[in-house]
Protein backbone atom coordinates (compact mmCIF):
# COMPACT_ATOMS: atom_id res chain seq x y z
CA UNK A 1 0.00 0.00 0.00
CA UNK A 2 1.42 3.40 -0.91
CA UNK A 3 -0.01 6.06 0.79
CA UNK A 4 0.66 10.28 -1.31
CA UNK A 5 -0.79 13.42 0.74
CA UNK A 6 -0.99 16.67 -0.46
CA UNK A 7 -1.93 19.89 2.09
CA UNK A 8 -5.25 22.03 0.81
CA UNK A 9 -6.53 24.94 2.21
CA UNK A 10 -10.31 25.08 1.86
CA UNK A 11 -11.97 28.12 2.11
CA UNK A 12 -14.86 28.83 3.71
CA UNK A 13 -17.63 30.94 2.21
CA UNK A 14 -18.17 33.52 5.01
CA UNK A 15 -15.87 33.72 8.50
CA UNK A 16 -17.43 31.00 10.99
CA UNK A 17 -17.68 31.78 13.82
CA UNK A 18 -19.05 29.85 16.63
CA UNK A 19 -18.38 30.49 21.01
CA UNK A 20 -14.98 31.17 20.94
CA UNK A 21 -13.63 30.93 17.68
CA UNK A 22 -13.44 32.54 14.03
CA UNK A 23 -11.38 31.73 11.28
CA UNK A 24 -11.56 32.48 7.21
CA UNK A 25 -10.18 28.78 5.96
CA UNK A 26 -9.20 25.56 7.07
CA UNK A 27 -6.17 23.28 6.87
CA UNK A 28 -7.10 19.65 4.98
CA UNK A 29 -4.95 16.95 3.71
CA UNK A 30 -6.00 15.30 1.15
CA UNK A 31 -4.55 11.63 0.61
CA UNK A 32 -4.30 8.56 -1.62
CA UNK A 33 -4.18 5.27 -0.90
CA UNK A 34 -2.67 2.74 -3.84
CA UNK A 35 -3.58 -0.82 -3.24
CA UNK A 36 -3.04 -3.01 -6.04
CA UNK A 37 -5.22 -1.43 -9.29
CA UNK A 38 -7.07 0.30 -6.73
CA UNK A 39 -6.76 4.03 -5.78
CA UNK A 40 -8.59 5.14 -2.02
CA UNK A 41 -9.39 8.72 -1.55
CA UNK A 42 -9.42 10.35 1.93
CA UNK A 43 -8.92 13.91 3.80
CA UNK A 44 -8.35 15.11 7.15
CA UNK A 45 -9.81 18.01 8.14
CA UNK A 46 -7.33 19.77 10.95
CA UNK A 47 -9.88 22.36 12.47
CA UNK A 48 -7.23 24.50 14.58
CA UNK A 49 -8.51 24.13 17.80
CA UNK A 50 -8.47 20.81 18.21
CA UNK A 51 -4.79 20.30 17.55
CA UNK A 52 -3.63 18.59 14.57
CA UNK A 53 -1.57 20.04 11.92
CA UNK A 54 -0.45 19.66 8.68
CA UNK A 55 2.48 19.52 10.73
CA UNK A 56 1.45 16.41 12.92
CA UNK A 57 -0.22 14.77 10.51
CA UNK A 58 3.18 14.28 8.00
CA UNK A 59 5.27 13.34 11.01
CA UNK A 60 2.36 10.33 11.31
CA UNK A 61 2.46 9.55 8.00
CA UNK A 62 5.93 9.33 7.94
CA UNK A 63 6.21 6.57 10.60
CA UNK A 64 3.52 4.28 9.32
CA UNK A 65 4.39 1.06 6.97
CA UNK A 66 0.37 -0.56 6.21
CA UNK A 67 2.63 -2.57 3.82
CA UNK A 68 2.10 -5.62 5.90
CA UNK A 69 -2.50 -5.15 6.01
CA UNK A 70 -4.00 -6.65 2.73
CA UNK A 71 -7.32 -7.82 1.17
CA UNK A 72 -9.47 -8.56 2.83
CA UNK A 73 -8.54 -5.80 5.52
CA UNK A 74 -9.27 -6.09 9.30
CA UNK A 75 -10.07 -2.82 10.05
CA UNK A 76 -10.02 -3.50 13.71
CA UNK A 77 -6.20 -4.26 13.64
CA UNK A 78 -5.33 -1.86 11.37
CA UNK A 79 -7.03 0.76 13.44
CA UNK A 80 -4.96 -1.07 16.69
CA UNK A 81 -1.50 -0.48 15.01
CA UNK A 82 -2.38 3.68 13.91
CA UNK A 83 -3.26 4.03 17.70
CA UNK A 84 0.03 1.98 18.60
CA UNK A 85 2.20 4.37 16.68
CA UNK A 86 0.38 7.56 18.34
CA UNK A 87 -2.62 8.46 20.82
CA UNK A 88 -4.72 11.31 19.46
CA UNK A 89 -4.48 12.31 16.27
CA UNK A 90 -8.15 11.32 14.92
CA UNK A 91 -8.31 13.53 11.92
CA UNK A 92 -5.67 11.85 10.27
CA UNK A 93 -6.18 8.41 11.21
CA UNK A 94 -10.15 9.37 9.48
CA UNK A 95 -8.35 10.02 6.52
CA UNK A 96 -6.72 6.59 6.35
CA UNK A 97 -9.56 4.87 7.06
CA UNK A 98 -11.83 6.60 4.86
CA UNK A 99 -9.26 5.83 1.56
CA UNK A 100 -9.37 2.21 3.07
CA UNK A 101 -13.04 2.17 3.01
CA UNK A 102 -13.07 3.52 -0.41
CA UNK A 103 -10.71 0.46 -1.59
CA UNK A 104 -13.03 -1.52 -0.02
CA UNK A 105 -15.93 -0.48 -2.06
CA UNK A 106 -13.90 -0.42 -5.07
CA UNK A 107 -12.85 -3.91 -4.37
CA UNK A 108 -16.13 -5.37 -3.47
CA UNK A 109 -17.85 -3.48 -6.12
CA UNK A 110 -20.17 -1.95 -4.04
CA UNK A 111 -21.03 1.89 -2.52
CA UNK A 112 -19.52 2.27 0.91
CA UNK A 113 -23.28 2.46 2.07
CA UNK A 114 -23.64 -1.24 1.61
CA UNK A 115 -20.69 -2.00 3.88
CA UNK A 116 -22.22 -1.36 7.18
CA UNK A 117 -26.42 -2.01 5.92
CA UNK A 118 -27.05 1.49 5.60
CA UNK A 119 -30.18 1.72 3.45
CA UNK A 120 -30.37 5.16 1.08
CA UNK A 121 -34.19 5.09 1.80
CA UNK A 122 -33.97 6.06 5.29
CA UNK A 123 -31.79 8.64 4.47
CA UNK A 124 -32.46 11.68 7.59
CA UNK A 125 -32.29 15.73 6.11
CA UNK A 126 -29.45 17.59 6.21
CA UNK A 127 -29.31 20.30 8.68
CA UNK A 128 -27.18 23.57 7.30
CA UNK A 129 -25.17 25.97 10.12
CA UNK A 130 -25.12 29.70 10.39
CA UNK A 131 -22.03 30.23 12.37
CA UNK A 132 -22.64 33.36 14.79
CA UNK A 133 -22.95 36.63 12.73
CA UNK A 134 -24.97 39.94 13.30
CA UNK A 135 -28.49 39.38 12.82
CA UNK A 136 -28.26 41.01 8.24
CA UNK A 137 -25.17 38.54 7.76
CA UNK A 138 -27.24 35.34 9.32
CA UNK A 139 -30.25 36.15 7.43
CA UNK A 140 -28.24 36.40 4.40
CA UNK A 141 -27.01 32.69 5.19
CA UNK A 142 -30.15 31.39 6.26
CA UNK A 143 -32.00 32.51 2.70
CA UNK A 144 -28.97 30.95 1.45
CA UNK A 145 -29.85 27.75 3.22
CA UNK A 146 -33.65 27.97 2.02
CA UNK A 147 -32.62 28.79 -1.77
CA UNK A 148 -30.21 25.72 -1.56
CA UNK A 149 -33.39 23.19 -0.36
CA UNK A 150 -32.55 22.91 2.81
CA UNK A 151 -35.43 21.94 5.09
CA UNK A 152 -33.44 22.04 8.65
CA UNK A 153 -31.36 24.85 10.20
CA UNK A 154 -28.84 25.10 12.71
CA UNK A 155 -27.86 27.77 14.58
CA UNK A 156 -24.68 28.32 17.05
CA UNK A 157 -25.45 30.07 20.04
CA UNK A 158 -23.77 30.57 23.43
CA UNK A 159 -23.33 34.52 22.91
CA UNK A 160 -25.31 36.93 25.07
CA UNK A 161 -27.02 37.15 21.57
CA UNK A 162 -28.65 33.97 21.53
CA UNK A 163 -32.81 35.49 21.74
CA UNK A 164 -31.87 37.70 19.18
CA UNK A 165 -30.16 35.72 16.61
CA UNK A 166 -32.97 32.73 17.11
CA UNK A 167 -35.44 35.59 16.44
CA UNK A 168 -33.75 36.96 13.56
CA UNK A 169 -33.87 33.41 12.05
CA UNK A 170 -37.25 33.10 12.95
CA UNK A 171 -38.77 36.23 11.19
CA UNK A 172 -38.03 34.86 7.72
CA UNK A 173 -38.76 30.84 8.15
CA UNK A 174 -40.75 28.38 10.31
CA UNK A 175 -38.49 25.27 9.26
CA UNK A 176 -37.01 23.34 12.54
CA UNK A 177 -33.75 24.46 13.93
CA UNK A 178 -31.05 22.53 15.94
CA UNK A 179 -29.43 24.90 18.17
CA UNK A 180 -25.45 24.02 19.31
CA UNK A 181 -24.35 25.93 22.02
CA UNK A 182 -20.59 24.61 21.50
CA UNK A 183 -20.18 24.38 25.71
CA UNK A 184 -21.22 28.38 26.11
CA UNK A 185 -23.48 28.62 28.61
CA UNK A 186 -22.37 29.50 31.82
CA UNK A 187 -25.14 28.10 34.27
CA UNK A 188 -27.04 25.08 34.32
CA UNK A 189 -30.42 27.15 35.61
CA UNK A 190 -29.23 29.67 32.43
CA UNK A 191 -29.16 27.12 30.46
CA UNK A 192 -31.76 25.12 31.11
CA UNK A 193 -33.64 28.14 31.12
CA UNK A 194 -32.62 28.62 27.72
CA UNK A 195 -33.58 24.93 26.49
CA UNK A 196 -36.68 25.57 27.61
CA UNK A 197 -37.59 29.00 25.46
CA UNK A 198 -35.62 27.17 22.38
CA UNK A 199 -38.09 24.46 22.20
CA UNK A 200 -40.94 27.02 22.48
CA UNK A 201 -39.22 28.36 19.16
CA UNK A 202 -39.57 25.45 17.29
CA UNK A 203 -35.88 23.93 18.30
CA UNK A 204 -36.04 20.08 18.11
CA UNK A 205 -32.61 19.55 19.85
CA UNK A 206 -29.48 21.19 21.07
CA UNK A 207 -25.81 20.07 20.91
CA UNK A 208 -23.20 20.27 24.12
CA UNK A 209 -24.67 23.33 26.27
CA UNK A 210 -22.55 23.54 28.96
CA UNK A 211 -18.48 22.88 28.97
CA UNK A 212 -17.29 19.03 27.89
CA UNK A 213 -15.97 18.77 31.92
CA UNK A 214 -18.95 19.93 33.06
CA UNK A 215 -20.94 16.25 33.18
CA UNK A 216 -23.22 17.53 35.98
CA UNK A 217 -24.16 20.65 34.66
CA UNK A 218 -25.05 18.74 31.23
CA UNK A 219 -26.63 16.12 32.72
CA UNK A 220 -29.16 18.59 35.32
CA UNK A 221 -30.22 20.24 31.35
CA UNK A 222 -30.12 16.53 29.45
CA UNK A 223 -32.60 15.49 32.53
CA UNK A 224 -35.26 18.28 32.53
CA UNK A 225 -35.49 19.10 28.93
CA UNK A 226 -38.07 18.87 26.76
CA UNK A 227 -35.98 18.48 23.40
CA UNK A 228 -32.93 15.83 23.05
CA UNK A 229 -29.84 17.11 24.46
CA UNK A 230 -26.59 15.78 22.26
CA UNK A 231 -23.33 15.71 23.27
CA UNK A 232 -20.29 16.67 20.54
CA UNK A 233 -17.25 18.21 22.34
CA UNK A 234 -17.86 15.75 25.60
CA UNK A 235 -17.83 12.43 22.74
CA UNK A 236 -15.25 12.01 20.78
CA UNK A 237 -14.31 8.40 20.12
CA UNK A 238 -16.05 5.14 20.94
CA UNK A 239 -14.94 4.87 24.80
CA UNK A 240 -16.92 8.17 25.11
CA UNK A 241 -20.17 6.65 24.09
CA UNK A 242 -20.65 5.16 27.59
CA UNK A 243 -19.86 7.88 29.42
CA UNK A 244 -22.70 10.11 27.70
CA UNK A 245 -25.38 7.30 28.98
CA UNK A 246 -27.58 8.95 31.48
CA UNK A 247 -25.85 12.22 30.87
CA UNK A 248 -27.17 13.08 26.99
CA UNK A 249 -29.73 11.72 25.30
CA UNK A 250 -27.44 11.14 22.50
CA UNK A 251 -24.27 11.89 20.81
CA UNK A 252 -22.52 13.71 17.49
CA UNK A 253 -20.47 11.44 15.94
CA UNK A 254 -18.34 12.67 13.77
CA UNK A 255 -15.31 11.08 11.37
CA UNK A 256 -12.76 13.52 12.45
CA UNK A 257 -13.04 12.96 15.78
CA UNK A 258 -13.64 9.15 15.50
CA UNK A 259 -10.73 8.16 13.50
CA UNK A 260 -13.24 7.38 10.59
CA UNK A 261 -15.87 5.08 9.15
CA UNK A 262 -15.16 1.90 11.46
CA UNK A 263 -15.45 3.32 14.48
CA UNK A 264 -17.67 6.05 14.05
CA UNK A 265 -20.25 2.46 12.94
CA UNK A 266 -18.88 0.81 16.49
CA UNK A 267 -20.14 4.25 18.01
CA UNK A 268 -23.56 4.14 16.52
CA UNK A 269 -24.38 0.43 17.62
CA UNK A 270 -22.75 0.84 20.89
CA UNK A 271 -24.87 4.33 21.07
CA UNK A 272 -28.26 2.20 20.46
CA UNK A 273 -27.16 -0.55 22.70
CA UNK A 274 -27.19 2.31 25.25
CA UNK A 275 -30.58 4.12 23.56
CA UNK A 276 -28.66 7.17 22.77
CA UNK A 277 -29.69 9.27 19.67
CA UNK A 278 -27.19 9.11 17.08
CA UNK A 279 -26.46 12.21 15.40
CA UNK A 280 -23.62 12.74 12.42
CA UNK A 281 -21.90 15.79 11.90
CA UNK A 282 -18.80 16.98 10.08
CA UNK A 283 -16.07 19.47 10.68
CA UNK A 284 -15.39 22.27 7.14
CA UNK A 285 -14.69 19.37 4.79
CA UNK A 286 -14.50 18.76 0.81
CA UNK A 287 -16.67 15.98 -0.36
CA UNK A 288 -14.80 13.42 0.33
CA UNK A 289 -15.41 13.05 4.28
CA UNK A 290 -18.87 14.08 3.55
CA UNK A 291 -19.32 11.23 1.12
CA UNK A 292 -18.32 9.05 3.90
CA UNK A 293 -20.22 10.32 6.66
CA UNK A 294 -23.11 10.16 4.34
CA UNK A 295 -22.67 6.40 4.16
CA UNK A 296 -23.16 5.81 7.38
CA UNK A 297 -26.23 8.72 8.04
CA UNK A 298 -29.18 6.35 7.34
CA UNK A 299 -28.17 5.01 10.48
CA UNK A 300 -28.37 8.19 12.19
CA UNK A 301 -31.23 10.24 13.88
CA UNK A 302 -29.87 13.48 12.72
CA UNK A 303 -27.64 14.43 10.10
CA UNK A 304 -25.56 17.82 9.78
CA UNK A 305 -23.00 17.10 6.77
CA UNK A 306 -23.23 20.54 5.53
CA UNK A 307 -19.39 20.76 4.96
CA UNK A 308 -19.60 21.21 1.22
CA UNK A 309 -22.16 24.21 0.94
CA UNK A 310 -20.33 26.10 2.98
CA UNK A 311 -17.02 26.30 0.64
CA UNK A 312 -15.98 27.72 -1.91
CA UNK A 313 -12.83 25.52 -3.65
CA UNK A 314 -14.18 22.02 -2.77
CA UNK A 315 -11.99 19.71 -5.31
CA UNK A 316 -14.85 17.37 -5.91
CA UNK A 317 -18.30 17.70 -6.55
CA UNK A 318 -21.02 18.27 -3.90
CA UNK A 319 -22.34 15.10 -3.24
CA UNK A 320 -25.99 14.96 -4.54
CA UNK A 321 -28.64 16.20 -2.58
CA UNK A 322 -32.73 16.73 -3.55
CA UNK A 323 -35.13 18.55 -0.68
CA UNK A 324 -32.67 18.90 2.18
CA UNK A 325 -30.87 15.48 2.25
CA UNK A 326 -28.44 13.22 0.21
CA UNK A 327 -29.05 11.06 -2.07
CA UNK A 328 -26.36 7.63 -1.69
CA UNK A 329 -24.86 7.09 -5.23
CA UNK A 330 -24.36 3.77 -6.59
CA UNK A 331 -21.04 4.32 -7.29
CA UNK A 332 -18.80 1.31 -5.78
CA UNK A 333 -16.53 2.43 -2.74
CA UNK A 334 -17.56 6.68 -1.90
CA UNK A 335 -18.38 7.81 -5.58
CA UNK A 336 -15.87 10.86 -5.49
CA UNK A 337 -15.72 12.32 -8.21
CA UNK A 338 -13.59 15.66 -9.35
CA UNK A 339 -14.99 18.62 -10.41
MG1 LIG B 1 -21.34 20.74 17.65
Amino acid sequence: MQITYRPYQLQLKHPFTISGFSRTATPILLLEIKYQNYTGYGEASMVPYLGESIETATVFLNKIDLSSFSFPFKMDEIIGYLDGIATGLPAIKAAIDIALHDIIGKITQQPCYKIYGASPALMPLTSYTLGIDEPEVMLQKANDALDLGFKILKIKLGSKNDKLLVNTVRSITNLPLYVDANQGWKTKEEGLKMVRWLASQGVVLVEQPMLKTDTDGNKFITQHSPIPIIADEAVQRLPDVAKAEGNYHGINIKLMKSGGMYEAHLMIQKARQLGLKVMIGCMSETSIATLAAAALAPLSDFVDLDGPFLTTNNPYQTPHFVNGKYILSDDAGLGTRAT
